[in-house]
This record gives structure tokens, C-alpha cells and sequence, in this order.
């Protein structure tokens, strides 16, 4: 099955009580049993619901893996995978990190003793230079966020097997329309479902997918054992959204497209960051592992200045300012004073997160519409 096709039927089948096409929202906590452990699966829904099983199947099949998890934010999912790990353990992480991934790894993880090496991994020979036998996990976002960096994820998943190290990645802001890393040798792929598998501004969710039995019954049982699991009525949202991935994301990489261009072209933008230039410095890894590039694009303004960067994003009428992105809808953001607030000025500028930075996720609106909103924006 292809992927389109996958979107909608992948792992699902009408409902066995009624053939009702989507799966009912089974608002219960609690199965009813005819004798202490005669049950038919379902026991109690923090450790399975029928509606959140139908969408982990998707969340499966989408991703092409065997297994797969959904909690109550992606920030949880995440939680999950470094619960694999105990104090004394090693992770090396991409250093352009999304900000809320940085604070659960610095202020939680750390306190437990697991320590954090932040690298540049566009070149994934860097990675190598971190690995001892403590290191137990290889985390990649890619792209990353908010400066679009691309990072190779095959060869990242040859240093990681040749040292029999887990390599997860963080897979929100390309989604498996753009890019399926289980299939470039990661063990883990985790979504924040919040952006765009959700799609629609509606829901807070993450997921985690795996290849591989014995990784899955461990996360598993964490997932069981931590409950930090979604509800039923945001599952049958979530897998909705899905089933229209594939058509969003289309017109989200054609809009970003557009908007990269023309701001390209703006006598007062400095520098815009999207991965579909030739000039970017991934470009090749980003055609060869990407379908296409996304609907995600930074820029900064000549001269770096801070308050003008926050009166373009106050001007803008059909780009919402907002934290967030992968809606329907286009958003704005500003990383150094919402969603990078967290992170320290000094470390932050070090990745590119300048003062006059802009991200913006670009929705499927009209193009025109979203250009003109622009140009009255930065003028
Ligand atoms: C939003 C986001 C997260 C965190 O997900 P939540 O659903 O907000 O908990 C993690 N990684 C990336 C890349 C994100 O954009």
C-alpha cells in the first residue's frame, strides 16, 4: 500500500460492532468482565483504549512500523524514550533542539544523572567524537527548529549500529509524508501529533513508532507504568487529521515554497532559512532523504534588530502570532522570546537563534493572501 492510501486505510478496518466507518469515541475507563480476567483486550484505558488503538495502527502503518504509542503531549513521548535509560547513561543530541525538548533533557533528565552532549550533527562524523560505553541514545530532530538545519539520518543510524547505540528522531516538523526514518535505520520515531499529524490546531499529543518487538513491549510498559497516555476523544481527532496528511502537507510544501522565495527576494530580509534552496548547506542530504521540503521557514532582518522583528510578527493580520505550527492555519513566531525563552541567550545565538529571528509555519491558505500579509508586515 502506498502512502496516500495508508493515510486512510493503513491498519484500519470498519468497526466490528456496527461497520461504523471511524472508530467510535469509546468514552470509558473501565471493560466490563464475565469472570476475573475474561475480558475481550480491554481492561482499564490507561493501559489501552479501542480508540487510541486505532490510532496507534495509523500512527504504525504511516510511519512503516510495527508498533507504535500515543501520550498526552509529544513532550510525554519523549519522557517515555529517556525512561529507557538510568542514571550514568550518555545521550548525544542535536544541539539545534526545539526549546521544550532542551528543558526536558536539562532540568529533568540531568537531575537523574543522565548526561547530555549538544552537537552540531549536520556532519555525522561529529557524533562519533561523543560515544563512549556510557552512551546509550543517539536524539536527531530534523529539520531542525527553528534554522531548518538537515541532518542525515542514514548516517547517523550507521554510527549509531555499528556502536549498538538507539537512534531516536524527532520527526514533527517533516511528518512521514516527507521523510520515514524507521526506513533509514532510526529505532524510534517520535512525533509531537500537537503540529501536523494533528493538523488542525486542536489537539495536544505525541507518538512514538518502532520497527522492533522488544523495544516496543519496553516502551510499552512504560507508557503503562508512567500513564502519561491520551484521552479517547483526542485519539479519533488525531486520527482524522491523518487521513488528510497527505493533501496538507502537499500545499504546506507549496506555500513554503512561495514564501521562501519571495521573502528571498525582500531588500530587507538578511537571511532565509529553508532547506529547498540549492545554496542551503544540507540541500543535498534534504533532497535525497526529504519528498519534498516542508511548510517550515525561518528568516532574520538586516541589521538584527529585535523590535522591528516583533512589530513584523504584531502586523502580520492572516499569520497568527502564536506558538505552534503544522495547523491548517499559518503561524508566526518569534524563537527568542516564546518558544526559545527557555533556552540561554548566549546558547541559544550559538544555533542561530538570533534576536530578529522569525520561524514561520505556513499554512495552506491561498498564496497571494499569505505573500501580500507579508509585504504589509515588513514594509
Ligand atoms: C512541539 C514540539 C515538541 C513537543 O511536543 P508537545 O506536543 O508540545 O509536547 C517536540 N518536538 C518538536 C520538534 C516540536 O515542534
Amino acid at each position: 500500500m502506498k502512502f496516500n492510501t495508508k493515510t486512510i486505510h493503513g491498519n484500519q478496518e470498519p468497526d466490528k460492532a456496527y461497520g461504523s466507518v471511524m472508530p467510535p469515541i469509546y468514552q470509558t475507563t473501565t471493560y466490563a468482565q464475565t469472570t476475573p480476567g475474561g475480558h475481550k483486550g480491554y481492561e482499564y484505558s490507561r493501559s489501552a483504549n479501542p480508540t487510541r488503538t486505532a490510532l496507534e495502527n495509523a500512527f504504525a502503518s504511516i510511519e512503516n512500523g510495527t508498533h507504535a504509542m500515543a501520550f498526552g503531549s509529544g513532550l510525554a513521548a519523549i519522557d517515555a524514550v529517556l525512561k529507557l535509560l538510568k542514571s550514568g547513561d550518555e545521550v548525544i543530541s542535536t544541539n539545534d533542539l526545539y526549546g521544550g525538548t532542551y528543558r526536558l533533557f536539562t532540568k529533568i533528565f540531568e537531575g537523574f544523572g543522565i548526561k547530555f552532549h549538544f552537537v552540531g550533527m549536520e556532519n555525522a562524523s561529529n557524533i562519533e567524537a561523543y560515544i563512549n560505553t556510557n552512551t546509550k541514545l543517539i536524539w536527531v530532530e530534523t529539520p531542525t527548529n527553528p534554522m531548518m538545519n538537515i541532518i542525515d539520518i542514514k548516517a547517523a543510524a550507521l554510527v549509531a549500529n555499528k556502536h549498538n547505540i538507539l537512534l531516536a528522531v524527532d520527526n514533527t516538523f517533516a511528518t512521514p509524508y516527507l521523510q520515514q526514518p524507521l526506513d533509514l535505520g532510526a529505532d524510534i520515531v517520535m512525533h509531537s501529533a500537537t503540529k501536523y499529524l494533528g493538523g488542525h490546531s486542536d489537539v495536544v499529543m505525541g507518538a512514538l513508532v518502532v520497527k522492533d518487538k522488544g523495544l516496543a513491549d519496553r516502551l510499552y510498559f512504560i507508557q503503562n507504568a508512567s500513564g502519561a497516555v491520551c484521552g479517547p476523544q483526542d485519539s479519533f481527532l488525531v486520527l482524522r487529521g491523518i487521513k488528510t496528511l497527505h493533501i496538507r502537507m502537499q500545499r504546506h510544501c507549496e506555500n513554503g515554497k512561495a514564501v521562501a522565495e519571495y521573502l528571498r527576494r525582500h531588500p530587507k530580509i538578511e537571511t532565509v532559512y529553508w532547506p529547498g534552496f540549492e545554496d542551503h548547506p544540507n540541500h543535498d542530504i534534504a533532497k535525497a532523504q526529504m519528498k519534498d521540503f516542508g511548510g517550515m521557514v525561518s528568516f532574520t532582518t538586516k541589521g538584527n534588530n529585535y523590535a522591528e522583528a516583533i512589530n513584523i510578527v504584531e502586523k502580520l493580520k492572516i499569520f497568527t502570532l502564536a506558538e505552534s505550527l503544522g495547523g491548517v492555519e499559518s503561524l508566526a513566531g518569534h524563537p527568542a522570546s516564546m518558544t526559545h525563552a527557555s533556552i540561554p541567550k548566549e546558547a541559544r545565538e550559538k544555533t542561530g537563534v538570533v534576536d530578529s529571528l522569525i520561524r514561520l509555519s505556513v499554512g495552506i491558505e491561498d498564496e497571494e493572501d499569505l505573500i501580500a500579509d507579508l509585504k504589509q508586515a515588513i514594509g
